[in-house]
């Protein structure tokens, strides 16, 4: 079995800092790719590649926050300066507020569409003209499980999440002549960060997981595996589509 399937590659991975972009940098990185690695802040993104590095890849970190559309250009010129080619993108970057609609003014609500949405789009735009005629590519984009189903509060998350299912299929259509494979992973509740106010919440902790079926939280490096799954030559045949990694939340 070949322990390194993404040798020779190099993966973009946007707001890989912490949570599941970390564990999709590393996972990917031990499969043998290289990393681009972006994100508005360097010194937590620095310590996600110097943990890449350990894997002998070579990891770099560029300062992007993927709404600004001039900040995402310089992010292309500088990541395809230094690694050449770039093969794999995954769209990772997103934010969660959660309240009623009726609560949010219209720069939140444009604050999680466009770190979501218009951040895939304008990241998908710069990098994928330079992916052309590989013969391999890999999109992913990070959905939800709020992409498909919903819980009240989450108005922003939840049209965020299904727009960018939207994306992924056109994307996959307009790309798979270029054997390039667009899909969305759709996590359920994983311990990070953005899930802090459920996390030290405990009667609401306890409320989430009571409606998963396998009765825990998913893990970073569950995502990280998925992610290097999807990314290998053996995942060719997938595109446009979309996998849950939810412990059976959308079962139900
Ligand atoms: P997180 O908050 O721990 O990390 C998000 C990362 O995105 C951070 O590094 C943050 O700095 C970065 N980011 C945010 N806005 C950015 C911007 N404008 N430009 C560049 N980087 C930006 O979140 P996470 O839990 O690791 O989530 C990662 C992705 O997975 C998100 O898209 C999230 O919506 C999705 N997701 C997470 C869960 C979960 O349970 N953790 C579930 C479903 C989907």
């Amino acid at each position: 079995m070949n322990d390194k399937p993404l040798r020779g590659k190099t993966a973009l991975i946007t707001g890989a800092s912490k949570g599941l972009g970390r564990a999709m940098a590393l996972a990917l990185a031990e499969a043998g790719a290289h990393l681009a690695l972006a994100a508005r802040n360097l010194d937590q993104l620095q310590q996600t590649a110097a943990a890449a590095r350990h894997f002998g890849v070579e990891a770099d970190v560029f300062e992007a926050d993927v709404t600004d559309e001039s900040q995402v250009t310089r992010l292309a010129q500088a990541a395809l300066a230094r690694f050449d080619k770039i093969q794999i993108l995954i769209n990772n970057a997103g934010i969660n507020i959660r309240k009623p609609l009726i609560d949010f003014n219209l720069a939140e609500w444009r604050r999680v569409l466009d770190t979501s949405v218009t951040g895939a789009f304008l990241i998908c735009h710069a990098f994928v003209p330079h992916m052309k005629g590989q013969g391999y590519g890999r999109i992913l984009n990070l959905s939800s499980t709020m992409g498909h189903v919903a819980i009240p509060g989450r108005t922003a998350y939840c049209a965020s999440k299904t727009a960018l299912l939207g994306l992924t299929r056109a994307l996959a259509l307009e790309l798979a002549p270029e054997a390039i494979t667009v899909n969305a992973i759709s996590p359920g509740l994983i311990g990070t960060e953005m899930n802090l106010p459920i996390l030290q919440n405990p009667e609401l902790k306890q409320q989430f997981l009571s409606r998963i079926p396998l009765g825990r939280m998913g893990k970073v490096e569950e995502i990280g595996a998925l992610a290097r799954f999807l990314c290998a030559e053996a995942a060719g045949y997938i595109t446009g589509t979309d996998i849950l990694i939810d412990g059976g939340w959308c079962a139900q």
